[in-house]
Parts: C-alpha cells; structure tokens; sequence
C-alpha cells in the first residue's frame, strides 16, 4: 500500500498504522479517513469521492459516497447506525454512485433508524437532491418491497434535507456540530462545498470545483482543507489518451489543476492541505506535488484511499488505515434487530411457489414450512 507522498506532520506517540476499532478518540479529537479519492473511472486502489469525519463527542459525517467508497466504509468494521448524517456535495456519480449501498448496505449492515441524508437544491427541482434521492428510491422498487419482510421494516426509510445550493450557510446544527455549504463552482450550478465546525476544529472538503474566491472566503483558516484537483493536462493527453482539448477541459475548465488548487491552498492556509480526485501512483505523484509546490509550500498529503488524519489543537499526524478484506456487518448494535417491526412479505405467484421444491410459507419470520420437508 502507497503512504501519502509528503506529509509534514508528526507522528506523534500514535502507531505507525491505523487499526480500526482499536483506537479511542479523544475528547477534543477529529479524525479523517478518505474512503475514496480517484476519479470518475473507478479501479480498485482508488475509490470514488469519500470523506469519513469521526468526531471526540461519537459524531460521524460522511461526505460524498462515490462508487466503490462503501466498500472502504465497511471495511473500517464500523456500525452503519454510528453515522449520524451522509452528505452529498453534488449530483455526479463520482460523489453520489452509492447511494444504493449507503440505502440498502446498511440496512441489511443492521441500521435501525432512518437514514439521514443531505444534498444541494438544483436550478430546477429535476436538478436538485431531493429529486436524485427519491427517483433512486422508487427505481428501487422492486428491492424494497422484496426486503421489508425480512429486514426491519424502518430501514428502507430516509430522511432527505435537501438545503439552498446558492449560498454559504449553516445546513446542520446539532450537539455542537455546524456544517455550512457553500456554492462551488463546477459546471453548473448545485454543487457545494461542505465546510465542518467542532469543539475549535475546522474541516472544509471542497467536493468538485475550479479555484474560487468563495472557496477561499469559507475555507480561511481552517484546520484540515482537502481540496480537488485533476491529474495535470500532460498526464491526461499521455495516461488517459485524451486529446488536448478535452484534457484541458476536464483538468481545467471543469476541475482544479494541481497549480490553480495550489494557488488557493497558498491563500487559504491550512494547518494541513490534502489534495485528492486524481489518479495517486508513483509515476503521477511527484509532476503533481511539482506542480503544488509552484505555488504552495505548506503542509501537504496527497491522499490515497484509507489515509487516515488525526487532528487536535496540539498536532495533526496522517498515516494509513490496514483493514481485512473479509469484513462481516459490525454486529454490537444489532440487539433491537429480531424484535424491530417487519412489513408483510412479497408473495410469488401460484405457478412459481408450485416449482418450489421446499414449500415455504410466508409469515411474520418467513420460515421454512418443517412440516412438509
Ligand atoms: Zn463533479
Ligand atoms: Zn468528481
């Protein structure tokens, strides 16, 4: 596994890795975990968009849930119910592609109240969250109807805030916890920047957007800024074959260039700047952090799916996660599980419950019928 090529911080008196589960936070701590930092073109070392912020008061955000991001998440043994809200910062697939898994994954994973889920408003309402998350779930149909016998019935229930895209204000507000959006500037209106406030610590997450004054306005001073940025105009047109008009489009019209980010990262001054969003490798990585440094010469990460920052007041150390590739749904809040209401169960047809060689009855438990075995 590759380490975040330069990082200024300390390691402090933490372990040299991050074992999840094994690891209190501290009362006054933060810790960050990227759960996906690749671009739209998912491969298996690098997630699509996903931020996990852990928080000393039991807290959990996540921000962004591209394709791929879940199975990181899982991988860290947590309980899906531990996350108290999941944001989306705009509708590409890249930030919002699993949000059938986020649904469905923690609710088999043991959930067992609804999902608390945010997204910015659109132009139209067509563009907007609320549109994105209720349109998932009716194309679900088939699937939610199919597990509400089975599963607890309070599973398949969400709950979307869908908040003004257009302005820098305050969308969550709870047990000392303040998430503010911001208007990021990426292609069209409705994509947000997500900035996070708790106990003196700041998180600003920039989900996509070009180099904004807006941007650097909402993320001043903030402890731990992770900003995009594409691979650069080069690599694209050699790596990825793209022509150079559309390698320019997609790393700079549409995205930040390692230089142009770099720029506002020099503006924005965090104790910690993380650059994620394009592809980490070793032949990639030192034109990039060349390209940062024309312009930035600050604390840097340059993030790779299961970087880990703890953050205090007094020091902020990055380090990698080691997980298990064979992970099972943590299952130490799952008492309420057997007793949780159930819907009643989907029925076959006559012609297909006759094909069946073990008849089976629908009922509250859906069990086998023994009689007949
Ligand atoms: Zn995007
Ligand atoms: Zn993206």
């Amino acid at each position: 596994m590759t380490t975040p090529s330069e990082t200024q911080a300390t390691r402090g008196d933490y372990p040299e890795h991050y074992y999840p589960g094994t690891e209190e936070l501290g009362e006054n701590e933060m810790r960050i975990v990227a759960l996906g930092t690749g671009r739209p073109f998912l491969r298996r070392s690098q997630a699509n968009a996903s931020w996990l912020i852990e928080l000393g008061n039991g807290d959990k955000f996540v921000f962004d849930y591209g394709f791929g991001s879940q199975m990181n998440f899982t991988a860290l043994e947590m309980p899906y119910s531990d996350v108290n809200a999941w944001f989306a910062t705009h509708l590409h697939t890249d930030h919002v592609g699993d949000f059938g898994q986020v649904w469905v994954g923690s609710w088999a994973g043991g959930r067992l109240e609804p999902l608390e889920m945010y997204g910015p408003s659109g132009l139209e309402p067509k563009y907007g969250f609320q549109h994105f998350a209720e349109k998932q779930m009716e194309s679900y149909a088939w699937d939610t109807d199919t597990r509400v016998g089975a599963l607890p019935a309070i599973g398949a229930e969400i709950n979307i805030h869908e908040f003004d895209y257009s302005k820098a204000h305050v969308v969550y507000d709870n047990n000392g916890v303040q998430i503010t959006s911001f208007p990021a500037v990426h292609l069209f209106d409705g994509a947000v920047s997500l900035r996070l406030d708790w106990n003196g610590l700041t998180f600003v997450y920039s989900g996509d957007t070009t180099p904004s004054q807006i941007f650097i306005d909402n993320a001043k001073g903030a402890d731990v800024v992770v900003h995009e940025t594409f691979n650069t105009i080069e690599q694209l047109m050699d790596r990825s074959g793209y022509d150079e008009r559309t390698a320019r489009a997609i790393g700079t019209y549409i995205h930040s260039a390692p230089q142009e980010a770099a720029v506002v990262l020099k503006e924005v001054d965090p104790r910690l700047a993380v650059i994620f969003h394009f592809f980490n490798d070793f032949d990639t990585a030192p034109e990039m952090q060349a390209k940062v440094r024309e312009h930035y010469q600050g604390p840097l990460a340059m993030a790779t799916d299961f970087m880990v920052v703890n953050v205090t007041k007094d020091e902020i150390v990055t380090r990698m996660a080691e997980i298990s590739e064979h992970v099972w749904p943590n299952k130490s809040k799952h008492e309420g599980f057997g007793k949780a209401e159930r819907k009643k169960m989907t029925e076959l047809s006559p012609w297909l419950k006759e094909a069946q060689l073990f008849p089976k009855f629908p009922s509250d438990r859906g069990l086998v019928n023994e009689d007949e075995l």
